[in-house]
């Protein structure tokens, strides 16, 4: 049976997991996360919870098979959507060789922003280390400039969001993800769409292209 095949791609901070998520609702397949698969394992062991911390790879056997597993679930049947997988040279070849089947249809979703851009939505995050409220400088501040509006604490950034950690986040990203797409690029499966946009254009944009391309509409 042919099935729909979605890889959505983009850089931290893209909003390819809202736009997985919101495309999932539309056509009624499952999102699937490779990130959240492996925090949601019971006895996650400690050499996984490492690598996830400091944002290192998981070995592909572990991710493959787990993924391998997910998708022998029945509500994979009709389709599919992918987030963060596959992350390298050797998950591709792996897709294309255990999971996609010729009669499959498939196309990689790239979530396109700016470096600039990613800078900006990351390095405005702030904050309160005291209850945990969440802030952006620029789309969502707080009252009072750097003070939490619920319990009057002073913001802060998080650790990963500094500038030469979301630097060394892009590199990662753009090291691993060009040469995939440019492979995505030479089967013809590539749509790129602009993710500078409000969370809602930026889908229907997503539901345009897939309708062009199969006449893709809700199932
Ligand atoms: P994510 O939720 O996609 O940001 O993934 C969180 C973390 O899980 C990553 O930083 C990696 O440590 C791990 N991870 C998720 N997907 C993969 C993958 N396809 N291959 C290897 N590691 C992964």
């Amino acid at each position: 049976m042919s099935r729909h095949i979605l890889f959505f791609i983009g850089p931290p901070a893209s909003g390819k997991g809202t736009q997985a998520e919101l495309a999932a609702k539309y056509y009624s397949w499952p999102a699937i996360s490779s990130g959240d698969l492996l925090r949601r394992l019971a006895d996650l062991p400690k050499k996984y919870q490492a690598a996830i911390q400091a944002g290192h790879l998981v070995d592909d056997q572990t991710i493959n098979d787990l993924l391998k597993r997910r998708l022998a679930q029945p509500d994979t049947k009709s389709g599919f959507i992918l987030d963060g997988y596959p992350r390298n040279s050797s998950q591709f070849d792996y897709a294309y060789h255990h999971i996609i089947t010729a009669e499959d249809k498939v196309r990689a979703l790239e979530i396109k922003v700016s470096d600039e851009e990613v800078y900006r939505r990351l390095g405005g995050r702030r904050f309160c280390p005291h209850c945990g409220a969440g802030y952006h400088l620029i789309y969502k501040p707080s009252k009072r400039e750097g003070i939490c509006d619920y319990c009057s604490n002073k913001l802060e950034k998080r650790p990963d969001d500094k500038p030469q950690v979301i630097t060394e986040r892009l590199k990662l990203y753009h090291e691993t993800m060009e040469p995939l797409k440019v492979l995505w690029q030479k089967r013809g499966e590539l749509i790129t769409i602009n993710g500078e946009q409000d969370i809602a254009a930026v889908h229907q944009d997503v539901v345009a292209s897939l309708a062009q391309w199969s006449g893709l509409s809700p199932q």
